[in-house]
């Protein structure tokens, strides 16, 4: 059951569960988990932890898991929305079934561009080896100093200078107070009019207006969007009809082999939990001391 289809069938259940399996599009805020007190285990099937209020789940000592064996597949999607986006290809798929057969649609090559990642996680650390592989210039941009080295991969410190380097910038920070709308205005102006950005992170990230504003006065080269502000889209969301925008329906992880563990994993998660035991892919762990385990 899910909040989504019956609010009320939900938190009946929530009263007496002791276990919640859910996903990125069920949101668990404070006043929900407060509220329900035999909770013990949130097994989240997603990294994602932004529908979810993890002060609110310490306070109440509620184990929260993820799933973070998704990463080659969201990596995988970068790749292809950047090729997507540099070769053209909606628009050679429309010209070749709309009889505008034409071997004159120039795009460009990966090979000598600049690609910076913002935000150093797994998956972010994995479009690195995509994209070295495809002989670009990676860069990143991250908070965290402890991260592993990836040879080829600069750290870049100047981010402002970052974005103005890039012919692409690709999102990978979750979504958290210091990233809400991190690409607005001001950082799409750093931009080149030939760069492109790619969001596979959260729509939140980005500030879509600003962004369509960008796009549609041909500051920006073109943008690929996994994810956007408002899941599904508003009906008319300018963005859905924007040429210089590509946006596919929050598909990073979708792939048979990558849903099939991800689903095994939260399962593994939940009954791990409630046995006592919340394993390494906690993220709040009642047996943890209270300061160390957030994100
Ligand atoms: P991760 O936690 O391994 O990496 C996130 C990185 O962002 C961390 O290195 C962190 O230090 C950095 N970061 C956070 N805030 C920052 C800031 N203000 N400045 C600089 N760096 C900052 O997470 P991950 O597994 O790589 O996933 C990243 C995000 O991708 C997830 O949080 C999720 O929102 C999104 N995601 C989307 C899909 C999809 O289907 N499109 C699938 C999985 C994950």
């Amino acid at each position: 059951m899910s909040p989504r289809d019956d609010r009320a069938g939900f938190e009946l259940a929530l009263a007496v569960a002791e276990g919640l399996l859910v996903d990125s599009r069920t949101l668990l805020d404070g006043d929900l988990l407060r509220r329900a007190s035999n909770l013990r285990a949130v097994s989240t099937v997603s990294v994602g932890l932004d529908h979810i209020d993890l002060e609110a789940a310490r306070e109440r000592r509620i184990a929260v898991t993820t799933t973070p064996v998704l990463s080659d597949a969201v990596a995988d999607l970068v790749l292809a929305l950047m090729i997507m986006l540099t070769r053209r290809l909606p628009e050679a798929a429309r010209a070749a079934t709309s009889g505008r057969w034409s071997q004159a649609l120039l795009g460009n090559d990966l090979g000598g561009k600049v690609l910076l990642l913002v935000g150093f996680g797994r998956i972010g650390q994995e479009v690195a080896r995509r994209s070295l592989a495809c002989k670009m210039r990676v860069g990143y941009w991250d908070r965290r100093d402890d991260l592993p080295l990836v040879e080829g991969v600069e750290r870049e410190l100047d981010f402002e200078g970052a974005l103005r380097a890039a012919d692409f910038v690709s999102l990978h920070v979750d979504l958290n107070a210091s990233t809400a709308h991190l690409i607005g205005s001001k950082e799409l102006a750093l931009m080149k009019p030939t760069a492109f950005l790619v969001n596979t992170a959260r729509g939140g990230v980005v500030d879509q207006e600003a962004l369509r504003r960008a796009l549609a006065e041909g500051r920006l080269a073109g943008a690929a969007l996994d994810v956007l502000e408002q899941e599904p889209p508003l009906a008319g969301e300018p963005l859905l009809s924007e040429p210089r925008a590509i946006v596919v329906p929050h598909i990073g992880s979708a792939t048979v082999e990558t849903r099939a563990a991800m689903l095994e994993l939260g399962i593994d998660n939940l009954l791990g939990c409630l046995h006592g035991d919340s394993g390494r892919y906690a993220v709040v762990d009642p047996r943890r001391p209270v300061s160390s385990d957030l994100p």
